[in-house]
């Protein structure tokens, strides 16, 4: 009796850990979309890693520190058959987004496929400026549960929509497994003074953490870096996009290196020849600019002493 109360109690504290609750539901939807995964990983184990689908290039904001506004790529929003596709050939267990360069919200159906990703067992991303963040939608994205959200403080209504969606979470006992208004330390000093004057609680501002900004591989043309040869090929090197094969996917279905190609130069494929599509373990001329975190191994983030989940 006093081990079955035990396992009772363990059991209750357990379902309520956030992780637990993110993959305790749609059991049917998952089992179907692993064995799926199975299959296709046992006939092409060398197939990419596809995490997510750009939903849209289009943005609602116009951001000093981004090539979304000035890209020369041309823009749009991923049809439904795309997003289909790289629902289908997603990698199981791993993130899953919908934003590359862009806002997702653009895009009319962006709740829908999240939802859709969500029962299926990704670990689903939603990365937004929190621009279009109304209260039907704060409830809609409270209702789906992503695994990771995160709202990038690039305005005042950016801050805005994250003190709100943050106070809707925590008045309604939901806890997600992931969830940050991300500080930019480009404009780090500006986010202080929005959240001083919007007065955000110190209770919301543990949702906080610094993000180091980087140059988009040198597409942000005022921050365009030429590295030397032995520093970009330690940076290719330690890349997980191209040690992992991981990919990146174009709202139009092309596959590209990695997120940072906001221009589409290392085209490597596409969502109809997926199986074919292979990462270059040399890397690319986008890599001779390349200063994201992920390649210097965070060493941007010691030279200039910022760290992630400071505040
Ligand atoms: S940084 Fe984000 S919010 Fe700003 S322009 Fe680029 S995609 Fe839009
Ligand atoms: S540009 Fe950077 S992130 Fe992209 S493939 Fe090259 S090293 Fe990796």
């Amino acid at each position: 009796m006093e081990h079955f109360l035990k396992h009772r109690i363990m059991m209750y504290f357990l379902k309520k850990m956030p992780i637990i609750k993110y993959y305790n539901r749609a059991y049917f939807a998952k089992l179907k979309k692993f064995l799926q995964f199975f299959l296709m990983k046992l006939l092409h184990p060398d197939m990419p890693k596809i995490t997510g689908i750009e939903l849209s290039n289009f943005c609602c904001l116009e951001c000093p520190n981004c090539p979304t506004p000035v890209t020369k790529f041309h823009k749009g929003f991923a049809s439904d058959e795309n997003i289909k596709l790289a629902l289908k050939y997603g990698t199981i267990m791993e993130p899953f987004s919908f934003h590359r360069h862009g806002e997702p919200f653009m895009h009319k159906d962006f709740l829908k496929y999240l939802e859709i990703a969500t029962n299926m067992g990704y670990r689903t991303v939603v990365s937004t400026n929190g621009i279009l963040l109304d209260d039907e939608k704060i409830k809609k994205l409270a209702q789906i549960r992503p695994y990771d959200m995160e709202i990038s403080l690039h305005t005042k209504e950016s801050v805005a929509a994250f003190k709100k969606m943050t106070q809707y979470l925590l008045d309604n006992d939901i806890e997600l497994p992931s969830f940050y208004g991300n500080v930019l330390s480009h404009n780090e000093e500006d986010v202080y003074k929005w959240l001083d004057e919007l007065e955000v609680s110190k209770e919301i501002r543990k949702y906080l953490r610094r993000i180091y900004s980087h140059s988009w591989a040198g597409n942000v043309e005022s921050r365009k870096t030429d590295y030397d040869s032995d520093i970009v090929k330690r940076r290719v090197k330690n890349c997980y996009f191209i040690k992992s094969n991981y990919v990146s996917v174009r709202w139009d279905g092309s596959i590209v290196a990695c997120c940072m190609d906001s221009e589409n130069e290392t085209v490597i494929g596409s969502l109809n020849d997926v199986f074919n599509t292979k990462q270059n373990k040399n890397g690319y001329a986008l890599c001779m600019h390349c200063d994201a975190s992920w390649v210097n191994k965070y060493e941007a983030h010691e030279v200039k002493g910022i760290g992630q989940n400071e505040l």
